[in-house]
């Protein structure tokens, strides 16, 4: 066999474990079916940008259908998916919004009676988080009065700007919490990062190199170790062997040729849409691969997202970025039965970006829509001098909301799609009634003249988790804790997809610290691993 470990995708999931296991000596294969993100089309510094920018930079697989892209069928929805298929995986267009989750999160069940704990906990994890903020360049403040004290990330803060200044004054007088924000971007060179020039595109490229991105972080090391990385490859599904065990992936390539890729151990980093849609897609039985449990591609969990956008007399310069966040607030982030719903959100404070994002539904909400007359006043009103809370609402995990296959629309090499089934709770919808109301009076009492808050917006599925949930119990779960399915004992999930609840933060930390650990494991008992021959 030429290789010890395959994984498919190369986001940072995928990067992660590829880079720690070439480290020990194992031979890695990863398949990615997408590219490598193209820089020279970050072309921040041209006025057409934020036009181009939604062609090829967009989040919307379905819109942007890049080669590498598969449809989403999204029509019994309230949110749609979002996330770049391609080398870095979703970080290349992330937000950078770098969150630990809380104690907590890990004990839903024990602290609300709801959902489950996962089978680790925050103390468990800490090393691992402290481990990946120096890898990716995570800039913030240590102790966070919000967290258990320990090691915060190796780069100071971005600058808090002066919509910052205001919104944490403003807090400092309501007594509620805030903090100088955690962030992937560097804020002075480091290792392969240089410091971010304050664009604020984050949200498309970052064309400086500031970005905390998987293809910068992880994978010019990754392949210096000597791992193999084809792009272009879209794994169709896994190879089943008669004992059982998955020898490996079928794959299309660049050419649109069928391809086979053996290895003793596969690892699936493909998100929590793209790990699911595989196991349904391989395997004999009806219900896929590893599925004994009934739980492949239940679950699925995409954090609510809502805004509350501050207008001010005073100009933020809110073009500028980064973007990103200035501050956090957790305030609200954990449960008071009092409020009529269980768990809470993180806030994110914002920039609102440059002319065009004036008239866009993100932040703004569709409805809040100023085209026709006064457009330009209003504008003017708008451009420079907002800021905005974004809102993480935890969602919990339910059946209902699922990934199941679309055979009717397929990828352009004709593997079938995925169709995502998902609807608000009533928890999540006060829950983002209760945080939105808080976020306006945080704004308002930050000296806002008006604040807008932006009706449900559809476009905001960039989390995507819960999908083969990691548990003890191989009747109810689809991962045990180290991320080896139940069923087959040399496949792995080692992305999002594993969280038994979805926490209330931007989730890649987690994430990247949980595939951190899931790859360390895998080393520790490589011994006893059982592997296709
Ligand atoms: C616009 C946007 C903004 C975001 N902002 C933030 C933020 O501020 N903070 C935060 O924490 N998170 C943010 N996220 C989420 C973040 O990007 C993801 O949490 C993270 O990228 C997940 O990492 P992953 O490696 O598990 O999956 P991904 O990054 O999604 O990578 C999975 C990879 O697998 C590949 N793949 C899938 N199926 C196959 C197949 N069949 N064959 C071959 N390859 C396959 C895909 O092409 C992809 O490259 C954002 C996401 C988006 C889209
Ligand atoms: S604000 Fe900084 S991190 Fe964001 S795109 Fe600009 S340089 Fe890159």
């Amino acid at each position: 066999m030429e290789h010890d470990v395959l994984i498919v995708g190369a986001g940072p999931s995928g990067a992660i474990t590829a880079k720690r296991l070439a480290e020990e000596g194992f031979r890695v294969l990863v398949l990615e079916q997408g590219d490598w993100p193209d820089y020279s089309k970050a072309t921040v510094h041209r006025e057409d940008f934020p036009l181009t920018a939604g062609r090829d930079w967009g989040w919307d697989p379905n819109l942007r259908q890049a080669p590498g892209d598969y449809p989403i069928d999204d029509t019994e929805s309230d949110i749609t998916a979002l996330m770049w298929n391609g080398v870095g995986g979703g970080t290349v267009v992330y937000a950078a919004q770098w969150q630990r989750n809380m104690p907590s999160d890990f004990r839903v069940k024990t602290l609300d009676g709801i959902a489950d704990d996962w089978p680790m906990t925050y103390e468990d994890l800490e090393p691992y988080y402290v481990r990946v903020e120096r890898d990716f360049g995570i800039s913030g403040l240590a102790n966070d009065t919000a967290f258990p004290p320990g090691e915060g990330p190796p780069l100071p803060p971005v600058p808090l700007g002066p919509a910052g200044r205001r919104v944490a004054k403003a807090h400092n007088d309501l007594g509620w919490h805030w903090w100088p924000a955690p962030n992937a971007i560097a804020t002075r060179d480091y290792g392969g990062l240089h410091a971010c020039q304050q664009v604020g595109t984050c949200l498309q490229a970052c064309a400086y190199g500031a970005k905390g991105t998987a293809d910068l972080t992880h994978w010019p090391r990754a392949l210096e170790l000597g791992v193999e990385l084809r792009t272009r490859a879209r794994v169709r599904e896994l190879i089943v062997r008669p004992d059982g065990l998955v020898g490996g992936a079928r794959y299309i390539d660049a050419d649109g040729n069928e391809q086979e890729a053996r290895a003793g151990v596969t690892v699936l980093a493909a998100n929590g849409v793209g790990t699911p849609r595989l196991l349904l897609l391989s395997g004999d039985s009806p219900d896929g691969l590893a599925n004994s449990s009934g739980m492949v591609g239940k679950r699925l969990m995409m954090h609510p997202f809502g805004t509350v956008v501050g207008v001010f007399d005073e100009d933020f310069r809110a073009w500028q970025g980064p973007w990103g966040q200035f501050i956090h607030s957790l305030e609200f982030y954990e449960t008071d039965e009092s409020r009529g719903f269980v768990r809470g959100a993180k806030w994110g404070l914002q920039p609102t970006g440059g002319p065009f994002s004036m008239t866009s539904a993100y932040p703004w909400g569709a409805e809040n829509e100023i085209w026709g007359e006064g457009f330009q006043d209003a504008v003017r009103g708008r451009l420079g001098h907002s800021t905005m809370w974004g809102i993480i609402a935890e969602d919990l995990p339910e059946e209902s909301n699922r990934v199941v296959i679309d055979r009717v629309n397929r990828d352009a090499d004709g593997v079938p799609g995925a169709k995502i089934e998902y609807r608000l709770s009533e928890n999540s919808r006060r829950l983002v009634e209760f945080h939105q109301a808080r976020a306006k009076e945080s704004l308002l009492a930050a000296g806002a003249r008006d604040v807008v808050v932006a009706p449900f917006i559809r476009s905001t599925g960039w989390h995507l988790l819960g999908t083969t949930v990691m548990g003890t119990d191989p009747a109810t779960s689809v991962v045990d804790a180290q991320g080896r399915c139940h069923d087959v004992p040399n496949l792995y999930v080692f992305d999002g997809s594993v969280w038994p609840t979805s926490a209330g933060m931007n989730p890649t930390a987690t994430i990247a610290a949980l595939a951190l650990r899931f790859a360390e494991q895998l080393i520790e008992t490589r011994r006893e691993q059982k592997v296709a021959a």
